[in-house]
Formats: structure tokens, C-alpha cells, sequence
């Protein structure tokens, strides 16, 4: 049996005519700026996260850049991250000018541990970007309780986290503002680059909304020095095609985690955490294993495609190395990520193919265990 680590075209032929159709009316108008596909698709999104605002961008990276920029981050302020992220969490941090500085993740979510932050606040410190890894959203409560405590602002990194809820509350609406991504492979994903900035603050909104266009918010006048960031409009068909399909597709993704929980309850492997209270949205579904490479190795071998998110975390990055980090500063990231193997996950993915899976694992740890006994 042959499994990949996601299936792009299932999500795809069920709604190709929906997106064909959309893509050729917008194509006819030549409607193709910041028209009513982008405008009806930031009302939709600012509702399915229960905030005021959406302004749709070029990408996740840039939804944070912007964030950071609309609030006046720059030079000579501090951001309180992880390191255990995707780069392009740190890469928006270092395009304004700010510095991120780090704190470790707790190993069995593998999310920013809010024990450690205190200890990094300084006069510097400007904001906490907790990254919702996997589909998880970071222990919020506590993290913005910190904020408030030292007038910080909270920025929530949701690039992974469409539709994760914390406590009933969607990831987007929990801090000051929220990016997410439309990468092809997200949860919700476009057919090329886009992004989006939800908040319920005016003044961010009103920032963002000009930065994502030069600045300008009437043509040719430029209150601000902005860039071209803007959502496009052919991707918002897309976007507007499927995000009444986002939580149906969560659940089947929450419905295949409980599946392969069960079939894996009694293996070595360590299953991955879903915290009280939280909708785990599985953007991934992550394994742990102290013999990761070669069970990597074994599943590849029996047809199936397997990940590692992220292999090198953001702090030991060559681009990152004058931020003068060396290995042994963030342990458990360290840790985590010599283990971690993201199994195949996406909505379409069959019962048969998981029970295929966990089969595989289990073979594994059998065929295993005799070196063991010696
Ligand atoms: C995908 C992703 C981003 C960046 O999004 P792009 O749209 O690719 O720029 C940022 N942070 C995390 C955690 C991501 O997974």
C-alpha cells in the first residue's frame, strides 16, 4: 500500500467545478485587486474565528511581519517565541528589526512552555508569539495573564491552527491579533501563496489593511511604509470555495488522531498530547521515538510517507547564528526533535490506510525487539 504524508488532490476534485467556476468569473471581470472575493472571504474568516477584523495577505509570514510592523515593533525590541516552529515564525520577527528570543516547549505537547517566560522579560521585551504547533493552541490563559501582568502584547502564530478552539474560543481571537497561513498543505490551503491577520483591534486593523498595500489606504497616498502584501483574489476563490468544508475536515482529522491513538496505545511510541479543554485541529499528527530515523526508514520502505517537523529547530539555523545560540540552550526542543515523525494525516485519509499504518508500526517494534533480547 502506498500512503503520502498528504493527499492535495482528494481535498481537491470534490470541489474543482465550485473553483473553476469562480476563478473564470473573477477572470472575466478582470476583478483581480482586492475585489469582492477578497472582501467576502476576510467577512467569512473574521467569523469563523469570532473576531471584528480580517485582512487577507500574501502569506503566514508576512500576516505576522505585519502584526509585528502594525504595532511598532522594530529594532530594539525583543519578541518572546520558540524555537520549535517553522523558520518563517523567527524570519517575520527579524524583518522588522526585532530580536527573538526563546524559550523551550514542553515535551509532550511540544508547545511554548509559559513556566519559562517570565525569566525572559526585560524593558526590551515588546510581545509573547506563542506558535499553535500541529493544531494545538499554546496554554493561552497563562500566557496571557504574563502579558497583561507586564503590558506586553500577545501575537498568536495560527499558521497550523484553522479552526483549533481553546476553551470554545478559536485560535485568531485569543490574543491580539492572529496569522495564518494558506500554504497549499495547510488546513485551510489555497492554490498558491495568501495569508490573513485576524484581530479585534481597530487601530492593528486599520495598520494592517495599509501595510499589506504600500501603506496607502487611498491611492497614490502613502501614510505609511508598507509593501506589497496583499491576498490574492484568485486565491480567495479558492479560500471562499473551502472554508464551509474547514471544520468538517477537522473533525475527520480529530477522527482519524483517535484511530490511530487506539490502534498505537500499546506501542513504544509516545502519542501526541491533546491538552484539557483544547480542539486539536491535527495539522499533524506527531509521533515520538527514540529510534526515529529507523523507523522512518522501515515505513518508507512499506510505502508509507512520514515527516519531520521541524529537523533543525529555528535557534541552531545557520542564518540564525548570530543570534549566538549554541546546542544545549533549549533542551527539550533539542530533545523533541531527534524524536518527532509526523504520520500521514489529511481528511480523506481511510481507516484502512491508518490501520495499515499502526500495523506497520507495530511490525516494526516486534521484528525490533529480538536484538534487544540479545
Ligand atoms: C506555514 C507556517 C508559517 C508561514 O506561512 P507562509 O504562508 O508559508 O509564509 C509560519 N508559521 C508556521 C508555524 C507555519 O507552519
Amino acid at each position: 500500500m502506498n500512503i503520502p504524508l498528504v493527499d492535495l488532490r482528494a481535498g481537491y476534485f470534490p470541489l474543482k467545478e465550485e473553483i473553476l467556476a469562480g476563478m473564470a468569473e473573477a477572470l472575466d471581470g478582470m476583478q483581480l485587486f482586492l475585489g469582492k472575493n477578497v472582501q467576502q472571504f476576510e467577512k467569512d474568516f473574521a467569523q469563523f474565528c469570532g473576531v471584528n477584523h480580517a485582512i487577507g495577505v500574501s502569506s503566514g509570514t508576512d500576516a505576522i511581519e505585519l502584526i509585528l510592523r502594525a504595532v511598532g515593533i522594530g529594532p530594539g525590541d525583543e519578541v518572546i517565541t520558540v524555537s520549535h516552529t517553522f523558520i518563517a515564525t523567527i524570519e517575520a520577527i527579524l524583518l522588522c528589526g526585532a530580536r527573538p528570543v526563546f524559550v523551550d516547549i514542553t515535551p509532550d505537547t511540544c508547545l511554548m512552555d509559559v513556566e519559562q517566560i517570565e525569566s525572559k522579560i526585560n524593558p526590551r521585551t515588546k510581545a509573547i508569539l506563542p506558535v499553535h504547533l500541529y493544531g494545538q493552541t499554546a496554554d493561552m490563559l497563562s500566557i496571557s495573564t504574563i502579558a497583561k501582568r507586564h503590558g506586553l502584547w500577545v501575537f498568536e502564530d495560527a499558521c497550523q491552527a484553522h479552526g483549533a478552539l481553546y476553551q470554545g474560543s478559536a485560535a485568531g481571537g485569543l490574543g491580539d491579533a492572529g496569522a495564518f497561513s494558506f500554504y497549499f498543505t495547510k488546513n485551510l490551503g489555497a492554490y498558491g501563496e495568501g495569508g490573513i491577520i485576524t484581530t479585534n483591534n481597530e487601530e492593528i486593523a486599520r495598520k494592517a489593511r495599509m501595510l499589506r498595500d504600500h501603506g496607502s489606504s487611498k491611492k497614490y497616498i502613502h501614510e505609511l511604509l508598507g509593501k506589497n502584501a496583499r491576498l490574492d483574489e484568485l486565491q480567495a476563490v479558492v479560500l471562499r470555495a473551502r472554508l464551509p468544508h474547514l471544520n468538517e475536515w477537522n473533525n475527520l482529522r480529530r477522527e482519524h488522531a483517535t484511530v490511530y491513538n487506539y490502534l498505537l496505545k500499546e506501542s513504544a511510541v509516545r502519542l501526541p498530547k491533546e491538552s484539557n479543554g483544547n480542539k486539536h485541529v491535527y495539522h499533524l499528527y506527531v509521533i515520538q521515538t527514540t529510534d526515529r530515523d529507523a523507523l522512518q526508514a522501515f515505513l518508507k520502505d512499506q510505502g508509507v510517507g512520514t515527516g519531520i517537523h521541524y529537523p533543525v529547530p529555528a535557534h541552531l539555523q545557520p542564518a540564525l547564528a548570530d543570534l549566538g545560540y549554541k546546542p544545549g540552550d533549549l533542551p527539550v526542543t533539542e530533545e523533541v526533535t531527534m524524536k518527532i515523525l509526523s504520520l500521514p494525516m489529511y481528511p480523506e485519509l481511510s481507516n484502512e490506510q491508518i490501520v495499515y499504518i499502526a500495523d506497520q508500526i507495530i511490525a516494526y517494534e516486534g521484528y525490533k525487539e529480538p536484538a534487544f533480547v540479545g
